[in-house]
């Protein structure tokens, strides 16, 4: 789950990193009060999640209240990279001297979390990996020591910062370490943090993204999620503790196990066809989650044609069978359907979809061709 900027940058703020004063709000006169409080001299910042929002225009510098109303009213009016811009941060303006990267994520090769900064901060550092990799330096973390006061000096030496800033930033990247660990994070990330020109160092901007897996030890966090900006077959598919990723081809999949599920989709592209959806509905499914799975497959307007491969284990056949039928009495459709069936109570579970107007197949390879085939039109149940 990603944080929106104020959202990270508040919980930066309570491990002790300096973040600019500021105030979220959806209202363009709201905007110009929160200004007039600062100073008048403060930057909007759209809160949508995606990053690059500078080079999108989503981030104006404003020189006074009246002029923070007339940037907010066009920034709340914005869409960026396909995301209209609901919210937005007024924050207090920096005179910024440089821009310094600093983020922590998960390297999963060396099993550690890394802390990495560089002198070239507010661009993007898949960019900087690309461009001048041996501007980004690094430290990995043992997670049962905890960043040492030693790796923040390293970082800093690294990166050609001058001595004055060495404290301020090895409380920065301490308040940074402790965040993403006590949060359960899987990226924190400053970008830019900057040097200003009262030579201090200051949180400009701020990401996070926690880990869905941990978020249930996390119940005030996990209620900063905004739904206002998740795909709702996202949210319904939640509700029902579905694994569910939309992808952007024609044969919705319903499947047992995760595993499976990525079996499934690679027998569907070798065959040349390409999936709609992973979608895990996980061991021995209600009919109530069945119901919901094909809900949210048959949300998608792409959906040509529905492949269900069960293979039953804890998963009864019959109680899939049944999801299924109910589900296609709420929702008319003339998709055409192909199930393979294997496994407990399989027979059974025929049984009761012989009702339903199916395309039965035996095996995968079966069943992913007759899916291709009728997702091009070429048959019907
Ligand atoms: P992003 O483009 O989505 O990463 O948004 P950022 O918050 O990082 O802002 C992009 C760029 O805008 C930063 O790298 C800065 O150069 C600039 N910027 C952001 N806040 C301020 C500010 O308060 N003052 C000034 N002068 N520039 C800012
Ligand atoms: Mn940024």
């Amino acid at each position: 789950m990603k944080l929106h900027e104020y959202q990270s940058k508040q919980i930066f703020s309570n491990y002790g990193i300096p973040i600019p004063s500021g105030g979220v709000t959806s209202n363009a006169a709201e905007a110009k009060q929160i200004a007039e409080e600062l100073g008048g001299h403060v930057v909007i910042k759209s809160q949508v999640l995606v990053g690059g929002r500078g080079k999108a225009g989503g981030i104006r510098l404003a020189k006074s209240p009246q002029e923070a109303e007339d940037l907010a009213t066009q920034i709340l009016g914005m869409e960026i990279k396909g995301l209209s811009v609901r919210r937005i941060l007024v924050d207090e303006a920096a005179n910024i001297e440089s821009e310094i990267y600093l983020g922590i994520t998960n390297d999963r090769a060396k099993r550690k979390p890394v802390m990495m900064a560089s002198s070239e901060g507010g661009v993007e550092i898949e960019q900087v990996a690309r461009d001048t990799p041996d501007k980004i330096i690094k430290v990995y973390i043992d997670p049962l020591l905890g960043l040492r006061d030693y790796q923040a000096r390293d970082l800093a030496a690294g990166i050609d910062l001058p001595r004055e800033h060495w404290r301020s930033f090895a409380q920065i990247a301490l308040g940074l370490w402790q965040a993403y660990l006590n949060c359960d994070a899987t990226l924190a990330e400053i970008n830019p943090l900057v040097i200003t020109s009262g030579n201090r160092l200051l949180a400009v901007d701020g990401k996070m993204v926690l880990d869905d897996n941990a978020l249930f030890r996390h119940p005030d966090l996990a209620e900063m999620r905004d739904l206002d900006i998740e795909p709702a077959a996202e949210t319904e598919a939640r509700k029902f503790s579905l694994s569910y990723i939309k992808l952007d081809g024609h044969i919705g999949c319903m499947v047992n196990g995760d595993g499976l599920a990525m079996a499934t989709m690679d027998i569907i592209k070798l065959h040349g066809g390409k999936p709609a959806n992973f979608l895990d509905i996980g061991g021995g499914a209600s009919s109530e989650k069945v119901a919901a799975a094909l809900r949210i497959i048959l949300s998608d307007p792409n959906v040509k044609a529905v492949l269900f491969n069960i293979f039953g284990g804890i998963t009864r056949g019959d109680e899939v069978a049944r999801g299924i039928l109910a589900a296609l009495q709420e929702v008319r459709t003339d998709v055409p359907m192909v199930t393979r069936l294997v496994g407990t109570n399989a027979e059974e579970g025929k049984q009761i979809l012989s009702q339903a107007n199916m395309i039965t197949a035996d095996t995968l390879v079966d069943a992913a061709q007759k899916a291709i085939h009728a997702a091009q039109g070429g048959l019907s149940g």
